[in-house]
């Protein structure tokens, strides 16, 4: 059954509407730095077609939306409003209510709708709503009525809510971390939609929510034992009558009830199929929770064991400050260790805004005497008081040209300079904090990341489609911060309880 408008619109043009609009923010709920409106005016809120000029070439979610339809005879796919934001801590109240409106008010103006996508990221918290993306959901109903097709795309980092899935008619995700399947995610659930509307499928979707963490160190897709749960899923996509399945890994810093991994299979008009499904890959999941958590190794032995390779550059991943999950990204912790270690050949970037001023007011080929990084909260370690010369300055725009993680294509630090220090460091002091996941960003300021000795990265898998290939070895880091992996030293008030690995003894069965 369609609407009223919807059989207005059929009957006068024959033509499916389909709108897209959303945002995506992975919030972290320990980390300080909230996601203000003035954050999201500043990363660009896109409206129309200002957001096919930005992803209909990229890889991005939005991409696959692209992909699926443009050649569709009699389907328009108008674009509305988009926003992204770098994660950071929770949304603030007013950046809530702004992106809220601006996407509930185009839907509203722009109708009468067929179906509408929303691609959303799946972990935002906001001081208004800790389930942000299943509030969005919800209003959206609300405002379209049951019969509008909803899909729901999402990161594999998504926490899943109830509510989520109640207000959606499919929910999607990445199946790939680091992120190099937004695009055919997307696709899908473009594909969907449209045999939805036509007729050939009816939907039915259960999500299986486990208390279960995976630990960000685990969260490596080609990696076991996350590659057996995939091909378990892959496998189960060929039952007949399964349209879709799904692993969500989850995204353990945001503090809220619905945190951790779930499990989503879509049939063909058939709930206990589709519940069977999430159930036998969630249990599968589930038999192997032990080897879901991982420690990584310690900051003095990973120094030392890269200072002492015979191949290079060793890229040490900081765990603790790992930018793709909201940190501030200017931990200084490995850097003040290398330097009591004598371990100096060491090149990274460092988020410092204010250091950056300074070296524009020094200018290219001035000598610098400053502290930088370690300014943002008590979380990420003391500044690190360097000596050197300033050797570049940039206004922090590269492009990727190749898929990396989220299929980015256009990236901005914000204006950087690079400073060699007297004792061997190379710092890309950056305005903005920059996620390690384009070799470009060095190669802007003129230095060849493979040429390095040892390279830093700030995050987890977000680096490895730009690093991997050119690491000689790489090795994740137990640094202290915000994204640490020892989730013992963050203080949850909100998740669920019981829950693995927090409460050792918990148990789940599907059934209750
Ligand atoms: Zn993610």
């Amino acid at each position: 059954m369609r609407t009223l408008f919807g059989y207005v619109s059929a009957i006068k043009e024959l033509v499916m509407r389909i709108g897209y609009a959303g945002f995506q923010h992975e919030s972290n709920s320990f980390a300080h730095v909230p996601a203000s409106l003035q954050k999201w005016k500043e990363a660009g809120i896109l409206y129309g077609d200002e957001i096919r000029a930005e992803y209909e070439s990229s890889q991005a979610t939005i991409s696959g939306y692209y992909t699926r339809l443009r050649d569709e005879d009699k389907v328009e796919l108008i674009p509305l409003v988009f926003a992204r934001l770098t994660p950071s801590g929770q949304m603030s109240q007013e950046a809530t209510e702004f992106l809220f409106q601006e996407i509930l008010e185009t839907i509203s103006s722009h109708g009468p709708w067929d179906a509408i996508l929303l691609p959303l990221h799946g972990a935002a918290v906001s001081d208004l709503y800790s389930d942000a993306d299943g509030e969005l959901v919800e209003q959206v109903r609300a405002l379209v009525g049951p019969d509008v097709i909803i899909a729901t795309s999402l990161d594999m980092h998504a926490n899943i809510s109830e509510k989520l899935v109640r207000f959606s008619d499919l929910v999607t995700s990445y199946q790939t971390n680091p992120h190099i399947d937004a695009h055919a995610q997307s696709f899908i659930a473009a594909d969907l939609v449209l045999r939805t509307f036509r007729g050939e499928i009816s939907p039915v979707m259960h999500v299986a929510s486990p208390p279960l963490i995976v630990n960000i160190l685990n969260q490596g897709t080609s990696d076991e034992p996350m590659a057996s749960i995939l091909a378990a899923a892959e496998a189960s996509r060929k039952i007949p009558g399964v349209l879709y399945v799904g692993v969500v890994e989850g995204y353990p810093y945001s503090d809220v009830a619905e945190m951790g991994m779930t499990f989503i299979a879509i049939t063909d008009g058939d709930p206990m199929l589709a519940k069977k499904v999430a159930d036998d890959v969630a249990l599968r999941a589930w038999q192997v929770r032990e080897e879901l958590q991982s420690g990584a190794v310690a900051i003095d032995d990973a120094l030392k064991e890269a200072s002492e390779a015979s191949a290079f550059p060793v890229v040490l991943f900081d765990v603790g400050d790992n930018i793709g999950a909201g940190t501030p990204g200017d931990s200084t912790f490995i850097l003040h260790a290398a330097r009591r270690l004598g371990i100096t050949d060491v090149t990274q970037a460092l988020c410092d805004p204010e250091s950056v001023s300074y070296c524009k007011e020094l200018g290219i080929g001035s000598r610098i005497s400053a502290k930088v990084g370690g300014k943002i909260d008590s979380m990420h370690g003391e500044p690190f008081e360097l000596a050197g010369k300033i050797v570049a300055l940039v206004d922090g725009r590269y492009e990727e040209p190749k898929p990396s993680h989220g299929g980015f294509r256009f990236y901005d630090d914000g204006e950087s300079a690079l400073v060699i220090t007297d004792d061997g460091f190379t710092l890309l002091l950056t305005s903005l904090p920059a996620m390690s996941t384009s070799l470009e960003q060095f190669r802007a300021v003129g230095i060849e990341p493979s040429k390095q000795k040892i390279m830093v990265v700030k995050g987890v898998h977000s680096p490895r489609p730009a690093y991997e290939p050119i690491a000689a070895k790489m090795i994740w880091l137990s640094t202290p911060g915000a994204s640490s992996s020892d989730l013992s030293t963050l203080r949850y008030k909100h998740r669920r309880v019981p829950m693995y690995p927090f409460e050792v003894d918990t148990e789940w069965n599907p059934d209750g």
